[in-house]
């Protein structure tokens, strides 16, 4: 009851108060908080490889980057609205590392606006990249599943919580080399259900090399998976 009550006093206090932007502080005259102007400045991925959505130049979009014709990934395709950069990358970092809800609310919020302009392919069902046993503990919660949830409200699909696992005892994969990240990787995810839907969207806040959404994509093929998706945030450019 007290959860309803403070619910729609917050309701109320954001129809008569508006909210300041989260980026520059000023009053937002959007629902949410962050202002037009800041809006326009967004990041957005415009053009990009129509596999794993690479910033490309603006006559190359839609064609496949170099990199995805040398060795195609397993995954088919990666919605990434937005470049890992400027405002979008501080409002990822102040979720992530200082656990701010009112950032984590925004991503949200511009990830599910880009998802009702872009319509990507809904999957059957949603899987979350999980975090290294080690980084869950000490950041207490893993803001791609936070970010899958969300999605699979909106995709109105389920969320498969459970059906794959990071091995601890691996080192974390900022603690490597290149070489060393993909061999880590080889054996990182392990499935603890084998009953999957053919067709599988992947979720996580941001896409760097793509190595871990495809080895994860990988995991999954071997599981019988056909179609596999991945849906982040920001693609790093
Ligand atoms: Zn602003
Ligand atoms: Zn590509």
């Amino acid at each position: 009851m007290t959860s309803i009550i403070s619910n729609i006093c917050s309701k109320i206090e954001q129809t008569v108060f508006p909210a300041d932007c989260l980026i520059c502080s000023q009053a937002s005259q959007n629902p949410y908080e962050l202002c037009q102007d800041c809006e326009q400045e967004l990041p957005r991925n415009r053009y990009f490889c129509r596999c794993c959505a690479q910033p490309l130049a603006a006559q190359a979009h839609g064609s496949l980057c170099g990199a995805c014709q040398k060795r195609p990934p397993t995954f088919e395709q990666v919605f990434a609205p937005f470049l890992y950069r400027r405002q979008i990358q501080a409002l990822i970092r102040r979720y992530k590392f200082s656990d701010h809800q009112p950032s984590g609310r925004l991503l949200e919020t511009l990830f599910m606006q880009s998802l009702r302009q872009q319509k990507p392919p809904v999957p059957a069902a949603l899987i979350a990249v999980p975090l290294h046993p080690q980084r869950l503990k000490e950041r207490g919660f893993n803001q791609a599943q936070q970010l899958a949830k969300a999605l699979s409200r909106q995709f109105a699909c389920p969320l498969l919580q459970k059906a794959v696992a990071r091995k601890g005892g691996l080192p974390h994969q900022a603690d490597l080399d290149k070489q060393a990240r993909l061999k880590n990787l080889r054996d990182a995810f392990v499935l603890k259900e084998h009953n999957l839907p053919a067709h599988i969207g992947i979720v996580d806040d941001v896409l760097t090399t793509g190595a871990t959404a495809n080895a994860l994509a990988k995991a999954l093929r071997r599981a019988g998976v056909e179609r596999i998706q991945v849906f982040v945030l920001a693609r790093t450019p």
